[in-house]
């Protein structure tokens, strides 16, 4: 691909010192490996969330993209009906967005174990409320080419939200999770999402002291992963709707 320059060139010096420009245009074309790089990266991504968006459809989740922060933003509320319970779990993605305080500001009850430091015990109650919420919010830590949704968790609350309780469940993730298969999901979590979380919590496990995860080794009450969920299909009971946002989201 090709992209054109229209350069001006001013004809003063081959004409003695004219003082007027004589609007001479030139074309010249030249290669932009930019532009190219740019091309081949959108096609890249968009390609493969269309196959994932395809996949997830395939295994009865509703699903759809869309390509920014904002465009997730406007859609969720447009979605999300108006003073709807909305339980919100423990995800940079949905804060990313900003959906937790546009929810909040238009008055639905938010539900948000981030919302300020809560006693262990008030913490356990907002986590149970999210059972019997309209609405639950969510990520997903990876999300295979081929449908499914891969979780690691420590309490579990999360992820067990994510399959029976709330009437409506959002899994908002950027294309940063979409993996080739549920292996790759799981590397992803103890490569990427687990390391930096625990990191984030101040924790201390072989992942953020080495660097890489040792599952034998981790027995620390730092660790991170208890629980691995790979959902395959939308639950049965469970109404699941998985956006995909063209940009980098989360861990
Ligand atoms: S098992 Fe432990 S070391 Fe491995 S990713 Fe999880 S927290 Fe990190």
């Amino acid at each position: 691909m090709s992209l054109l320059h229209v350069r001006e060139i001013d004809l003063r010096d081959w004409t003695g010192g004219l003082k007027e420009t004589l609007g001479v245009v030139a074309v010249s074309i030249e290669k932009s490996w930019a532009v190219e790089l740019k091309q081949s990266t959108d096609w890249f991504i968009e390609d493969k969330t269309k196959r994932t968006v395809d996949a997830l459809k395939k295994n009865g989740f509703d699903s759809f993209h869309v390509s920014t922060k904002a465009a997730a933003l406007e859609k969720l509320l447009q979605l999300i009906p108006k003073g709807s319970k909305v339980g919100i779990a423990g995800s940079m993605t949905i804060r990313q967005i900003a959906l937790d305080d546009a929810l909040r500001n238009r008055g639905d009850q938010v539900d948000d174990i981030w919302a300020k430091k809560y006693k262990m015990e008030e913490h356990l109650a907002i986590r149970k409320s999210h059972f019997d919420a309209d609405v639950f919010l969510t990520s997903s830590n990876a999300i295979t080419e081929d449908g499914k949704l891969i979780n690691i968790d420590g309490l579990g609350n999360r992820v067990a939200a994510m399959v029976f309780g709330p009437r409506k469940v959002f899994v908002v993730a950027g294309i940063n999770k979409i993996v080739k298969t549920v292996d790759d999901g799981i590397k992803r979590v103890r490569e990427i999402s687990a390391p930096m979380n625990v990191k984030r919590l101040g924790g201390k496990t072989p992942c953020t002291e080495k660097g890489c995860c040792d599952v034998n080794e981790c027995q620390t009450p730092d660790r991170h992963c208890h629980i691995i969920t790979i959902i395959e299909k939308k639950p049965m009971k469970t109404d699941t709707t998985v956006v995909l946002v063209g940009e980098n989201l989360g861990y």
